[in-house]
């Protein structure tokens, strides 16, 4: 058992509801406390000096300056196991260049694909690392990483195989997910379904033999893969006992319903989504994920997490960091612009980093400061929570606690 503190406030984020709008006045904001721990969890969230009169011999480990702690993060999308890099995606998209003139002089998706596929494992493993410590250090402990830059099966696993390795390496939470269905590739022999039947057929069965993923993506889109080949393509995944998560609504609408007729855990972009889907979306228990980091990335709109939340929704916010259009990969900096172009409270964005998008990721044991929850915790050098969000990203954390350690 150890006592942490004492911090001018906590944020335990308890006792708040899974789905719908949130006020600031519903957060519970302890002053002046300290977190008591035993074996990564948490025990207690309460006043300093009575935790310290409560538990006497119980170790202190004693904060440095005026602090205040809150949960740690979810990033639950993101694409970070890749190779090569776009900035001249990003400059010539600036200048006007289409989709197609980018994808003509040798960028767009088919770049990452060929980088991905020229490097090795190891090499992929260790950029991967660096990018999971920068998440860790902006005090997101459980991450969610896609593959889907291999599109053909040794790559695919390559990817995985980088990933679960990368678990061994960091005691950060790692949510491998196959994206093997990311767009038809470019050298695939055979149509979009053809293509879908291969991954069902030959790539799904050994990522399940080798336990590298339990989640499925797709992306439906236009340019990927329709809605009717894809609902049958997560039909399938989800019998073979996998996960399932959606690219959904990015440019045109039409997927989430997709994803919540098939029962997906989760439906994410939805800078498309038309009102009669929001509805729909947000009846469901399938977490609507805005990713504003491909938002900014592609000068687009905003998911519309106002109308979601106010529907009901599950709303979580993630990075989707990726090296095309989300390549920042600042969860609080997104999530904090996201929230002045919403309209969104910080009580809503906050649980949309925290609670909600670990409930997207299938865990309810994390995201909130209350007893029997793990212990994973952000401090700032702060006297006032607001202050993180106020600064949108420009405040970083001055400790990240993982299971009770700091990191
Ligand atoms: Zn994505």
């Amino acid at each position: 058992m150890k006592i942490i503190g004492p911090f001018k406030q906590v944020v335990t984020l308890a006792d708040l509801p899974l789905r719908g709008s949130l006020k600031d006045e519903q957060l519970e904001i302890i002053e002046n406390a300290g977190i008591l721990i035993e074996s990564c969890k948490i025990v207690k969230v309460d006043n300093f000096e009575t935790l310290r009169k409560e538990f006497p011999n119980v170790t202190l480990e004693e904060t440095e300056g005026e602090q205040i702690a809150m949960p740690a993060f979810t990033d639950c999308h993101t694409h970070i196991c890749f190779a090569g890099n776009r900035a001249n995606d990003f400059s010539m998209r600036n200048a006007g260049k289409t989709y197609l003139e980018i994808a003509e002089s040798g960028g767009g998706i088919w770049s990452s694909v060929k980088h991905t596929r020229e490097a090795t494992e190891e090499e992929l493993h260790k950029t991967l690392c660096t990018r999971i410590d920068d998440l860790v250090r902006q005090g997101i402990t459980t991450i969610e990483i896609k593959s889907g830059y291999g599109l053909k099966l040794d790559c695919e696993l390559k990817m995985l195989r980088a990933i679960n390795h990368a678990k061994e390496k960091t005691p950060a939470k790692l949510i491998p997910t196959c994206l093997a269905a990311h767009m038809k590739p470019k050298d695939f022999n055979g149509d979009s379904e053809e293509y879908l039947n291969y991954v069902l057929e030959y790539v799904l069965p050994v990522v399940q033999e080798e336990h590298l993923a339990e989640r499925v993506d797709i992306f439906i889109e236009k340019s990927a893969f329709q809605p009717e080949e894809s609902k049958a393509f997560l039909e399938r995944a989800k019998a073979m006992g996998f996960e399932i998560t959606v690219h959904a609504d990015q440019f045109t609408p039409g997927s989430s319903r997709v994803a919540v007729e098939c029962g997906a855990k989760s439906a994410d972009h939805l800078e498309a989504t038309s009102d009669e889907d929001i509805d729909y979306l947000a009846k469901s228990n399938t977490v609507a994920v805005a990713l504003p980091g491909a938002s900014i990335g592609l000068g687009d709109s905003f998911a519309p997490a106002r109308k979601i939340l106010d529907a009901g929704g599950i709303l979580a916010i993630a990075t989707d960091w990726n090296p095309g259009s989300a390549p920042m990969g600042k969860l609080v900096t997104q999530a904090s612009i996201l929230a002045t172009f919403q309209k969104l409270s910080t009580a809503e964005v906050l649980a949309g980093i925290t609670f909600r998008s670990a409930y997207a990721l299938g865990f309810e044991d994390r995201g909130v400061l209350s007893e029997g929850k793990r212990a994973d915790m952000v401090c700032y050098k702060t006297d006032n929570y607001q202050n993180v969000l106020y600064r949108q990203g420009a405040l970083e954390p001055c400790a990240v606690y993982i299971k009770g350690e700091k990191y």
